[in-house]
């Protein structure tokens, strides 16, 4: 009898074991229903081994779903190599690594049975006008089968709610039936429709940048591909891509956002006519979302575009990793398994021996470090594939009188962009109408009952609405410290500047983006098509546009109100306003007319600008380095922060300070005092931190072994605790 150790989604560091009687071939990789608890879960069998226990106290695996493809080698040991880096049990690693609809028992896991076919009675319908027009669901449900023949639960289920009657019906109508899942399609490259004559002829540099990943391909070789915006950085993954594919690998290609997910699909469709590309981000659908997993896993799908969860996809052929705009802090998971995907994302070509190509126009200190160390291969695009880079000036309001926050400077320029029949951005990072609602006697601003934080101001809903916990409240009338009831907004916020240039410019059409007129589903892609069939003159918005987008008729992008990040406490401030500006800039002038960029400020002669004008990335890095070298901060140490929360802040001290002193001092790791978290009360509850660094990426590890076994000996009964390695925010 083989004993298979199985991943659970249980919090728990351990595998469990269970008897499996039968082996109709290899096991690992398998998905299992196990008994657990008094109920059933999904589990995957990560090991096989000899029984730790008496073997009949041993329960059986319940189910084993030895029709399906396991989960690949390599994806059982990026999991695990999480795992031991991050400090975060496996079991829930493994397990959602799958699909939402492969880990729930019920549904087509259960004793249903997954597949479902058309009897040959079902199979000589003519059309679902058998059923009465009211049976809506029925008939959808019958469509799907006449369409396709045979279906999956996950794939009914994602047609209507009532998926189960509706199949019940035509089952006992003897027009269904339940079936084998079908033979997987063979592990073989498809036939390509033949390559498009079109694709560009490439500039030099993008020539070489791209010979050298194709030079690399079926090694393990991590480049770093800097190029400005514009440069064509797409156009080198294309290329590599195209060679990628003519061997028949796959290609996995990780970006930050979901929003840039559908562009990148129908750039690649409109470059390689009949490509396989799926699709895979938490923007989908289920049934969507497993049949993406399933073409990847099963090789159908040549290109798999996703976010970072995609970096654990099943990817049988496997030959190059692209991580897009590798900079982006998005890439960083805040909860749960706190895993970076760009990091992964190079561990992952690192197992499969295939090349990792990260691409971003300000790449991150930490690859930046890495590539003029020459562990990471630089490929440069210095300059934009084909417009000028856009003129970034500039605009000082020190002694301006600003109309709502923008400069007579921003007003006049966005004039001009009208008169032209031209698209003007003005960049926010604040949604909201103001950050506070202020008292002018006292200074009092609305402060959030449940956080260290102000309320900020809402005008269009009258609400003000706390952005770390969700609270909203009325708008105040009078204040609460000296009850005087002059309350005013202050500072600027999206829909301050919108409701202010609606007003400056009657006849434009203006539009926000931002979170709150973006939380519909498909809002924001609907805006995306409004903005490119240029029914849009002036567009208001945060950080949601500044990556990546292409809208060529935008020639004026507007920065306002970033100063505080110059002067920022959080050293990664300068580094991150850099690539903003570079970002929201780079969006300016992408098509004929080149673009122009104003950012206005109180400091103007702050070198920061000065890099961004000349677009000089490599010396503005090579300097923020230097600092960060001086300073010990990462990427010249490997930091790890142990987060702690509680409702009373002397519960989070103890921790903390128990937490402290259960630290083994010495061999080179510092381990600093604990301190509030930045923002110290969120919903209620009172926020701690403690960081400890090494300049040694594997003594920190060393040192978090015996440092996360003596955490969880410490008595943490009424608090939420967990490890941060790598931490990004802090
Ligand atoms: P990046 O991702 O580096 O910002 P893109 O790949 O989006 O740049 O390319 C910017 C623009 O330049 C796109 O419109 C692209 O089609 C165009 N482009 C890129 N490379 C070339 C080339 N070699 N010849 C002509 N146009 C190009
Ligand atoms: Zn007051
Ligand atoms: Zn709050």
């Amino acid at each position: 009898v083989t004993i298979a150790r199985v991943a659970l989604d249980v919090p728990l560091p351990q595998l469990f074991d269970y008897r499996l009687p039968l082996l109709e071939r290899d096991p690992i990789g398998c998905r299992v229903v196990v008994p657990f608890a008094r109920s059933t879960r999904i589990g995957v069998i990560v090991e096989c081994g000899a029984p730790r226990t008496a073997e009949e106290r041993i329960k059986p695996v319940s189910r084993v779903f030895w029709a399906e493809p396991a989960l690949p080698a390599d994806v059982l040991e990026l999991a695990r190599f999480a795992s031991r880096y991050y400090r975060y049990p496996l079991g829930p690693i493994v397990i959602g690594a799958l699909p939402g609809a492969l880990r729930r028992v019920r549904g087509e896991a259960g004793t249903r049975g997954r597949w479902l076919r058309l009897t040959p009675a079902g199979e000589g319908l003519l059309s679902v006008d058998v059923l009465p027009a009211r049976a809506v669901a029925r008939r959808r449900v019958l469509s799907h089968f006449l369409e396709h023949g045979a279906a999956d639960w996950s794939a009914l289920r994602a047609l209507t709610t009532s998926a189960g009657r509706a199949v019940a019906e035509l089952i006992r109508a003897g027009w269904v039936e339940q079936a084998q899942p079908p033979p997987r399609p063979p592990l073989q490259p498809p036939q390509r429709a033949a390559r498009l004559p079109s694709a560009r002829a490439l500039t030099a540099a993008q020539l070489e940048a791209a010979g050298s990943v194709t030079r690399a391909l079926g090694t393990f070789t991590p480049f770093l591909l800097y190029g400005v915006t514009g440069s064509g950085k797409t156009e080198v993954y294309f290329h590599a891509i195209d060679a990628l594919l003519a061997s028949g690998a796959q290609a996995l290609v990780l970006v930050p956002e979901i929003n840039l997910t559908p562009q990148l699909v129908q750039r690649f469709g409109a470059r390689f006519p009949g490509l396989r590309v799926a699709a895979l981000h938490s923007g989908l659908a289920e049934g969507d979302r497993l049949r993406a997993w399933q073409a990847a896993q099963s090789g159908e799908a040549e290109v798999v575009i996703g976010t970072r969860l995609a970096v654990f996809t099943p990817l049988p052929r496997l030959g190059l990793i692209v991580v897009d705009e590798e900079h982006d802090a998005s890439y960083k998971q805040q909860e749960g398994l706190r895993y970076s995907a760009r990091d992964l994302a190079v561990m992952r070509a690192k197992l499969r021996r295939v090349p990792a190509l990260l691409g971003s126009a300000t790449p991150s200190l930490e690859s930046f470090a890495q590539a003029r160390a020459g562990s990471y291969r630089l490929l440069t695009l210095a300059a934009r594939a084909m417009t000028a880079p856009p003129a970034v000036r500039c605009v000082d309001t020190r002694g301006q009188r600003l109309r709502d926050g923008l400069s007579v400077q921003v007003m006049e320029q966005i004039d001009r962009r009208l008169q032209r029949g031209e698209q003007s951005l003005v960049f926010v990072n604040r949604r909201g109408f103001a950050p506070a609602l202020t008292c002018s006697a006292c200074g009092w601003a609305a402060p959030c009952p449940r956080c260290t934080a102000r309320l900020v101001v809402h005008l269009g809903e009258q609400r003000l609405r706390c952005h770390y916990c969700g609270h909203q409240e009325r708008i105040a009338i009078r204040c609460a410290a000296c009850g005087n009831q002059d309350l005013a907004p202050a500072g600027h916020g999206t829909q301050r500047i919108e409701s202010s240039l609606v007003d400056a410019f009657r006849s434009a059409r203006v539009l926000r983006v931002d979170r709150d007129s973006t939380r519909r589903r498909a809002a924001f892609a609907g805006m995306q098509e409004r903005i490119l069939r240029s029914e849009v003159d002036i567009l208001v918005g945060t950080q949601m546009l500044a990556k990546g987008h292409d809208f060529p008729r935008l020639t004026l992008v507007s920065v306002v109100n970033t100063d505080s990040a110059l002067y920022s406490a959080d050293f990664r401030a300068t580094e991150r306003l850099y690539a903003l500006l570079t970002q929201v800039g780079g969006r300016a002038g992408r098509g004929e007319v080149p673009g122009e960029v104003l950012i206005q400020t109180a400091f103007p002669q702050h070198p920061l600008f000065d890099a961004v004008q000349r677009l000089d990335y490599p010396g503005f890095a090579s300097a923020l380095l230097e600092e960060r070298r001086a300073a010990r901060f990462p990427p010249f140490a490997y930091q790890a922060l142990l987060r702690a929360e509680a409702h009373r802040r002397e519960t989070v001290s103890a921790f903390l300070d128990a937490a402290a002193g259960a630290a083994a001092v010495g061999e080179g790791v510092e381990v600093f005092d604990p301190v509030p978290a930045p923002v110290p009360r969120v919903a209620g509850k009172e926020r701690g931190h403690l960081l400890v660094q090494s300049t040694s990426r594997a003594r920190l590890q060393r040192f978090l072994d015996s440092w996360h076994a003596a955490l969880e000996e410490i008595d943490a009964r009424h608090v939420r605790w967990a490890l941060d390695v790598d931490p990004l925010e802090f």
